[in-house]
C-alpha cells in the first residue's frame, strides 16, 4: 500500500453525508468538463473541412481576420479623441490575435513577445471603454479588477488567479474561449512601490511577480485551491499521471494594465534634463511637460517603483488623453454609447421624448469638467439633473420635453415650469372640451348650454381631481338637463340656461328648482 493511499484510508469510511456531497461535487464538475467538450469555441462557425488535423481544425474554429483599420473604425464610434491610443491599441489586438490564430493552427512564432499592453492616462478618459469595446467587437471574453484588490499571498484579498477563472466564468465555463481573453488590471500603478521612500513596497512586489507569472504562461486551475472539488480533481490527475484538464493555459491571454501614473512624469523629466545637460536640449524638456507619458522609457517605469521584468513584460505602452469640455460635449453628442441615449430610452420606456439641445449638452460638458473625473463625471452631472424628471414625469401626461441650458442649470425649477405649463396648456384643452359639450347639446336638442368661467372652470377641477374625462362628466352631470329643460323651454319659452357653479355642484337640484319655477311662472301667466 502506498503512502497516498494509506492517507486516504486514514479519513475512514465517509458518512452518507459527505458521500451525498461528493456525488454533487463529483456531477458539477463532471457537467463542467463535458461543457467544455461540447461548447468548442463559440464563436467558431461550423467548419467544412472534414479531415486535416485537429490544429488546422482549431485555426479553421478560430477566425480572426480583422485588420488594425476595421478595429479603428469600430472604436470611433464609440470613443471620442484617443486617435493615437486607438491605433496603437488597433495594431496590438491585431498582432495578438493573429498570432494566436496562427499559434493554433500549429505555425509557432518562437520569438514573438505577446503584446500586452500598459495603458496610461488620468480616470475616465475611456481607458476601459476602449478594451472593453474591442473586447466585445471580437467576441473575447473581458474581465477587469483593481490591482489594489490583491495580496501577494492571496489570503487577504484576492488571489490574481482568479481573474483567469472569472475569464471562464465570464465565457459560461467554456475554457477554450477563456484561454483568449482579455484581463484588465486598474490601478496598476498603485502596487509600484516608489523608491526613495524608504525602498519599495514588498506586497506589490509579490503581486507583480504574481502577476509576471501569469503574462508569460502557466496553468491555472480551473477551481480555487480552497474548493473540494478541485481537490478531487487534482488528485485523480495526479493518479493517473494525466496534464491536469482542468486548467487553463495563460499563454493565449491578453494582458492589459491601467493606471494615472501620477509622479511618473516628474521622473521623465528629471532623466531628459539630467540627459541634456552640457548638450542643451532645451525644447526636448519643454516637450517633456506635454509629451512626458509618451516620452517615458523602462528606466522610468523602474525608477517608479515596477520590477524590470514585470514592465518588460508590458510592451505596448499607450497614452489616453485628459478630455476638455469640447470632448465631453462631443461625447454627448456623437458617442454610440453616449450616457443621452441611455436617459432617451428610459424616458422614452414611459412614452416620453427628451430632446437635448446643443446649449443644453454643452452646459453638461462644463459642468462634468469641473468635476474632473473624464466622462464619468457626465454621469453625475445628469444622474442630479434628471434624478427629479424620472421621478416626477411618469406619473403625468407631460408626453415630450426639451432640454436646454436653463434646465442644466435649474433642474427643479424648470420642472416645476413644465408641470405647470402643462397643466395649463391641459386646462385650455379640457375648456375646449367643456364649450364643445355644449355645442353638440345644442345640436341634439335644440337648447343652449352657456356655462359661466367658473362652470367651466369647475368641472375642468372636477375632472382633473376624478381623472374622469370631461365628457363623460359632463354627460352624467347633466343627464337628465334635455328633459327638463325642455318642459321649461314649453312652460316658458326659454332656450337659452345659463349653467353657474351652483348647477355643477348639485345639478339635478338647480334642475328641478328651474322646473318648478317654470311651473309657478307658466301659473302666474295663466292666472295673471
Ligand atoms: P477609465 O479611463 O477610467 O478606464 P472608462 O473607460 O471606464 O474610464 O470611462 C467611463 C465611461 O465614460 C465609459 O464607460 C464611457 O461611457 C465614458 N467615456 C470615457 N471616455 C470616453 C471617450 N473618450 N469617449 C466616449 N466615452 C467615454
Amino acid at each position: 500500500m502506498t503512502q497516498r493511499e494509506n492517507n486516504a484510508y486514514r479519513a475512514g469510511p465517509p458518512t452518507p453525508e459527505e458521500f451525498q456531497k461528493f456525488q454533487q461535487q463529483m456531477q458539477d464538475f463532471l457537467k463542467q468538463q463535458m461543457g467544455n467538450v461540447t461548447q468548442g469555441f463559440s464563436r467558431a462557425e461550423p467548419s467544412n473541412s472534414s479531415g486535416g488535423s485537429s490544429n488546422e481544425k482549431k485555426e479553421a474554429d478560430f477566425r480572426f481576420d480583422y485588420k488594425p483599420k476595421d478595429i479603428k473604425a469600430h472604436l470611433d464610434r464609440f470613443v471620442i479623441k484617443q486617435d493615437d491610443a486607438k491605433k496603437v491599441l488597433s495594431v496590438a489586438l491585431c498582432d495578438h490575435y493573429h498570432h494566436v490564430r496562427l499559434a493554433m493552427g500549429g505555425k509557432q512564432q518562437p520569438n514573438y513577445a505577446k503584446q500586452n499592453i500598459l495603458l496610461m492616462g488620468p480616470t475616465g478618459v475611456g481607458k476601459t471603454y476602449l478594451i472593453r469595446s474591442m473586447a466585445e467587437l471580437i467576441g473575447v471574453p473581458f474581465v477587469k479588477a483593481d490591482a489594489t484588490k490583491f495580496s501577494e499571498t492571496g489570503y487577504v484579498g484576492g488571489d490574481v488567479e482568479d481573474l483567469v477563472r472569472d475569464l471562464v466564468r465570464k465565457a459560461n465555463g467554456d475554457v477554450e474561449r477563456a484561454q483568449y481573453g482579455i484581463i484588465y488590471i486598474d490601478e496598476i500603478d498603485k502596487i509600484a512601490g516608489q523608491t526613495g521612500h524608504g525602498g519599495r513596497d514588498v506586497s506589490g512586489r509579490g503581486v507583480q511577480t504574481n502577476l509576471l507569472k501569469l503574462m508569460e504562461e502557466t496553468e491555472v486551475s480551473a477551481r480555487a485551491n480552497n474548493d473540494i472539488a478541485g481537490q478531487i480533481q487534482s488528485m485523480m490527475d495526479q493518479r493517473g499521471g494525466r496534464r491536469q484538464s482542468g486548467t487553463i493555459n495563460t499563454k493565449h491571454i491578453l494582458f492589459v494594465v491601467s493606471g494615472a501614473f501620477d509622479g511618473l512624469e516628474a521622473i521623465v523629466r528629471k532623466r531628459l534634463r539630467e540627459a541634456s545637460i552640457g548638450f542643451g536640449a532645451p525644447q526636448k524638456i519643454e516637450d517633456a511637460h506635454e509629451r512626458a507619458y509618451e516620452l517615458a522609457m523602462t528606466r522610468d517605469f523602474i525608477d517608479y517603483g515596477f520590477e524590470p521584468e514585470f514592465i518588460g513584460r508590458l510592451p505596448v505602452r499607450v497614452v489616453c488623453q485628459p478630455l476638455n469640455t469640447d470632448d465631453l460635449f462631443q461625447i454627448l453628442k456623437s458617442s454610440e454609447g453616449s450616457i443621452i441615449r441611455q436617459y432617451e430610452e428610459t424616458f422614452g420606456a414611459y412614452g416620453i421624448e427628451v430632446f437635448f439641445r446643443d446649449d443644453g449638452l454643452r452646459r453638461i460638458a462644463e459642468m462634468a469638467a469641473e468635476e474632473k473625473t473624464g466622462a464619468r463625471g457626465l454621469m453625475t452631472v445628469c444622474e442630479k439633473i434628471f434624478r427629479e424628471f424620472k421621478f416626477e414625469l411618469p406619473s403625468t401626461s407631460v408626453k415630450r420635453f426639451v432640454v436646454n441650458r436653463e434646465v442644466v442649470d435649474q433642474p427643479s425649477a424648470e420642472l416645476q415650469r413644465l408641470l405647470k405649463e402643462h397643466e395649463q396648456h391641459g386646462r385650455v384643452v379640457l375648456r375646449e372640451l367643456v364649450n364643445e359639450f355644449s355645442r353638440r347639446f345644442a345640436e341634439t336638442h335644440g337648447l343652449q348650454l352657456k356655462f359661466t368661467d367658473e362652470a367651466a372652470d369647475r368641472l375642468v377641477v372636477i375632472s382633473l381631481e376624478q381623472g374622469k374625462p370631461v365628457r363623460d362628466l359632463c354627460a352624467e352631470k347633466f343627464k337628465d338637463f334635455q328633459f327638463g329643460l325642455k318642459l321649461i323651454s314649453k312652460n316658458t319659452g326659454q332656450t337659452e340656461f345659463v349653467i353657474e357653479a351652483d348647477a355643477v355642484e348639485a345639478p339635478d337640484k338647480v334642475l328641478s328648482e328651474w322646473v318648478v319655477k317654470s311651473y309657478r311662472g307658466k301659473e302666474e301667466m295663466v292666472n295673471g
